[in-house]
């Protein structure tokens, strides 16, 4: 702790002891890059400074202040928990380990650094970097995420948290997993446990923890229409569940084995009865999302027929598109074939 507190660094969510901002920073930075997820934090806070705000909020407003940064079903949960919040709670986020479980998206890690962090209860809060560094120094093998790995593990973290400032504690061991005690090469030189390290005394502080291999995602491919009339672009909104559930989206998506895109995006179109001609391609997609993968192309279409809006469908403008949660990397598209200004890139 004493290492934290001179060697920590200044990041804004640090700055409060607010629970809801708390509990808005473990939902937005988990397994997150740090420096990409500030900026949202930031404008989400900004956006919806209370849980009431965040409650009495639509779903498109949290979703399109949560576009870019992916893990959308963290967004909703948050949505939905902050309802739950005021609904049962009074709009005080709660302070026990088994309450905080109760809200949705709240698991073993958020509901520990939301109790410590906000209200000082001594219960651990193992993220990636708080369980490498355990395992490092009691090395800990085989997977730890369940069974006996992840019993012993919890031992032994209820067991070393501190009845004073277990978030202090929390937090520390958390920063020296992210800063020093990192997954390949670690800083051992400069880490103030290291006299106490199993790993570091056996000489194998890479062989801790035992690393699941990951599999590959798929790769699917896809196909998207950009058809405009008088300056207004078609949007369809996605199904209610499965990726990207409820953004707006250029007409299109995944395909079936067709030879190629364009074929692939007519049958589309012809099954959902819209009548568009399909023209040429205008820029390629490939997007990873965490367990898949978007190739293809973003191809010219041109009303062949009426087209009307109707629920799912819109002809939309610069403006409702700046308002609505909108494909992310649709929206940069948007942008580089100027349908939409720069300026009207973020909230
Ligand atoms: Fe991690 Fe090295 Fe410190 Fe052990 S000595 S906790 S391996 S940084």
């Amino acid at each position: 702790m004493d290492w934290y507190r001179t060697n920590r660094r200044d990041l804004a969510f640090r700055r409060t002891r607010d629970p809801y901002a708390i509990l808005v920073a473990e939902a937005m930075l988990q397994r997150t890059r740090i420096a990409a997820g500030l900026p949202y934090y930031g404008r989400f806070l900004a956006r919806f400074p209370t849980v009431a705000d965040l409650a009495n909020a639509s779903e498109e407003e949290v979703l399109r202040a949560w576009e870019g940064l992916g893990f959308y079903g963290r967004a909703r949960n948050l949505h939905r928990a902050s309802r739950l919040i005021l609904r049962d709670h009074g709009g005080r986020v709660p302070e026990t380990v088994a309450a905080l479980r109760t809200l949705p998206g709240v698991g073993d890690y958020t509901a520990g650094a939301v109790a410590s962090i906000a209200f000082g209860v001594p219960v651990p809060a193992l993220d990636g970097n708080a369980t490498r560094v355990l395992a490092r120094l009691f090395r800990l093998r085989g997977d730890l995420s369940r069974g006996v790995g992840r019993r012993r593990l919890r031992a032994i973290a209820e067991s070393l948290v501190p009845a004073t400032e277990p978030g202090t504690y929390n937090q520390a061991l958390m920063e020296l997993g992210a800063t020093v005690c990192s997954p390949r090469a670690p800083k051992c030189a400069a880490c103030p446990i290291q006299s106490m390290c199993g790993a570091f005394a056996e000489g194998r502080v890479e062989a801790y923890p035992t690393i699941r291999r990951t599999s590959t995602v798929p790769t699917v491919r896809v196909a998207f229409a950009l058809i405009e009339r008088r300056r207004k672009v078609l949007l369809m909104q996605r199904p209610a569940r499965g990726v990207l559930a409820m953004f707006w989206s250029l007409p299109g998506g995944e395909l079936g084995t067709h030879a190629d895109e364009a074929t692939g995006l007519r049958d589309l179109f012809r099954s959902r009865g819209l009548p568009v001609r399909i023209g040429e391609p205008l820029g390629r997609v490939d997007h990873t999302f965490s367990h898949r993968r978007w190739k293809g192309l973003i191809l010219r279409g041109r009303p062949a027929g009426t087209i009307r809006d109707r629920e799912d469908l819109m002809w939309a403008s610069p403006e409702d598109i700046e308002r609505l949660p909108v494909v992310s990397f649709q929206r940069r598209f948007l942008e580089g074939v100027a349908i939409l200004p720069h300026s009207q890139r973020r909230l």
